[in-house]
């Protein structure tokens, strides 16, 4: 049902259907919304849900932050479609929870950061998707599990997950230790450490290699807490992709869950 991503850039074109995620809502006058939503195929489109405050209206208790909809939007009048029909697929109620909350709103960040406007990415909507329902569904003391677990996931979307298998500067497998490179991020033998020479713990490195490895529906299982400076290699490598830093991200570290100090989660 829907049209192809390019057919229909946001602010022209016919209107369209389709699978959409609540991304963001703003209030508009006294009785509607602007909201923001990420359709699988068009990328963040901007709607006008008209009378959406009323209490008659069928679009009330349908817009909240993250709902899975299926929705109709109209073409575009001044550069902003109408949502003229939205049906539920799923409200996201579990993530309600401050903790689950505070961990899609992170998710949700980073993401967004990384959204171009206007392009349909199926693949980033779907790692979206299912990362939300994990972080609705999990044991809530794996939260920080999966969360890092996404960021990986994240990071390889974007073609910026480095290799932590190997070393950074000779590509000698880092099997029994790794240091801190030169470059903020990089692994590296003994050989090529940065100095003073630092050593990144291999509980640390093996639990990022097992997130990267498995499915995300196994990450639940993965015996917690996360270890000590497993965290601190993402928050790097996320700086450095998405060129800012994450203000969300320590408060999902918890010093108390990670034994990681707030200054290294680079958060
Ligand atoms: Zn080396």
């Amino acid at each position: 049902m829907t049209s192809p991503p390019s057919a229909t850039p946001e602010g022209r074109g016919r209107g369209f259907r389709g699978r959409a995620l609540v991304w963001k809502r703003f209030d508009f006058r006294e009785t509607s919304r602007i909201v923001a939503l990420l359709l699988r195929d068009h990328g963040v489109v901007h709607a006008l849900a008209k009378g959406a405050h009323r209490e008659t209206s069928p679009l009330l208790g349908r817009i909240d932050f993250l709902s899975d909809l299926e929705v109709q939007l109209s073409g575009a009048r001044d550069g902003l479609r109408t949502l003229v029909r939205a049906d539920l697929v799923r409200e996201r109620r579990g993530l309600r929870a401050p903790a689950r909350f505070l961990a899609a709103s992170h998710f949700v960040e980073i993401c967004d950061f990384a959204l171009v406007p206007g392009r349909g990415e199926p693949e980033l909507f779907d790692l979206i998707e299912g990362g939300l329902t994990l972080l609705e569904r999990c044991p809530a003391t794996a939260l920080p599990t999966v969360v890092l677990g996404l960021e990986l996931r994240l990071l390889a979307h974007l073609g910026a997950l480095p290799d932590f298998d190997c070393c950074n500067e000779c590509g000698v497998a880092l099997v029994t230790q790794a240091f801190r490179g030169e470059v903020q991020g990089a692994l590296c033998c003994r050989a090529h450490a940065a100095s003073p020479r630092r050593a990144v713990g291999q509980r640390a490195i093996s639990f990022l290699r097992v997130l990267r490895d498995q499915p995300g529906r196994s990450w639940p299982e993965l015996p917690g807490p996360v270890p000590t400076g497993a965290a601190a290699l993402p928050a790097a490598w996320l700086a450095q992709a998405l060129e800012r830093r994450c203000r969300l991200r320590r408060h999902v570290f918890a010093p108390a869950a990670t034994g990681i100090r707030a200054v290294d989660t680079g958060a």
